[in-house]
């Protein structure tokens, strides 16, 4: 049975968080996981522009230091974005890493994006999947000797759930592997329902949108399938296709995912962040109210196993008062579902499982 290693979110005088999170990495044994001068991996991410929900550069602050006591030679690291933004080139990234308080002079180690100056670093990967032969892997990620994944656990407006399934799969992915898996989730849109109130157009990334007889008018050519003109539409007027394009979007991901846990296992420690569990995902240019209390921090070495394991917690964590779903959440098995019903991210599991990732596990309490 998988371990999964887990921490609340209370704290006392000489009990800070910090240091709960040290004793959950010392639980997961991470001295003899990393080797002497090996080269780690911080997987993070840094967060968009605008974004406030990111993960604090403390934790990977606290987590530098573990490493180097380890004896490994820790750097920080991410993907850049297909969507031109402030981190769609390595230039940008480390700017914009910095903004957000990834500098060297606050964590410790270096940022250094995983697919290069432009994301055209990558090696192929192999998988058996319906989608894929291989994934498209970034090469910081593929060739650090060990690495560890800080994922922020949130909602995603594409996803559904913006954990370490994600985090494996478009977060390790370079710019033309996220490019496939977003190949069949551009949106449409439903002509009655648009105001012309020129959300979608501000907040498309691509210039894809124009507005004709103030209506929404997508140009296909320009579309890369982000996502980002569905959250930013109050009128349910710019819609992603959710039935068989959503449903293939989500297994491609998960096709991702598994060719890099496959890739990594053995070298990877997953951690699942479940505080500030936002709306919206780290890509979105601002950050909402929380949708349900914090719960804590998750470990494991085995990426399904704490993905399910943090789900099922986060799912009975009481609605936010102040969120805008609080109507919405029923504490049923799935919370990612009730918020964005049209999003069935159950089958990021699911399938996940049928490719051969094990979920089972034993939950172990860190105080
Ligand atoms: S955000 Fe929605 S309602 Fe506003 S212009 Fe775009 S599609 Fe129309
Ligand atoms: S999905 Fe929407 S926001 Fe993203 S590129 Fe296409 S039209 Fe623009």
């Amino acid at each position: 049975m998988n371990e999964v290693f887990f921490t609340d979110m209370h704290a006392k005088y000489g009990n800070s968080i910090e240091n709960k999170l040290k004793k959950l990495l010392r639980k997961a044994n991470l001295k003899s996981f990393i080797g002497k001068k090996e080269l780690v991996a911080l997987k993070v991410h840094v967060g968009e522009r605008g974004n406030t929900g990111f993960l604090s550069h403390n934790f990977a602050r606290v987590i530098v230091e573990e490493v180097k006591n380890a004896g490994g030679n820790p750097y920080i690291t991410d993907t850049n974005t297909l969507y031109s933004g402030g981190r769609h080139n390595g230039v940008d990234h480390v700017v914009t890493a910095v903004q957000h308080g990834y500098s060297y002079a606050s964590v410790g180690a270096p940022f250094i994006p995983a697919d290069g100056i432009r994301g055209l670093d990558y090696i192929p990967v192999k998988i058996e999947g319906k989608h894929f032969k291989e994934a498209k892997l970034a090469a910081g990620i593929v060739k650090a000797d060990k690495i560890i994944f800080l994922t922020h656990f949130k909602a995603h407006i594409e996803a559904g759930i913006g954990g370490t399934i994600k985090n494996l799969s478009m977060g390790c992915a370079s710019i033309a592997g996220k490019q496939e898996q977003h190949s069949t989730s551009k949106p449409e849109i439903k002509e009655k329902n648009c105001t012309g109130c020129r959300q979608c157009y501000w907040a498309c990334p691509e210039g894809a949108i124009t507005m004709v007889d103030k209506k929404a008018v997508i140009n296909y050519e320009l579309c890369i399938g982000c996502g980002q003109c569905v959250a930013a539409c109050n009128y349910e007027a710019m819609q992603a296709k959710w039935d068989s394009e959503n449903r293939v979007y989500l297994e491609k991901v998960c096709e991702y995912a598994v060719a890099a846990a496959r890739y990594l296992k053995d070298k990877a420690l997953y951690l699942n962040f479940a505080i500030n569990i936002t709306p919206d995902c780290d890509c979105w240019p601002a950050s909402d109210v929380p949708i349900v209390e914090d719960v804590g921090i998750f470990g494991s070495y085995s990426p399904l196993s704490l993905e399910r394991a943090t789900l099922e917690m986060v799912s009975k964590s009481r609605a936010n008062e102040r969120s805008s779903f609080k109507d919405k959440i029923m504490n049923g098995p799935n919370v990612f579902q009730e918020i964005r019903e049209h999003i069935p991210s159950d089958r990021l599991l699911e399938y996940s499982r049928e490719l051969g990732l094990e979920d089972e596990y034993r939950l172990i309490f860190v105080k």
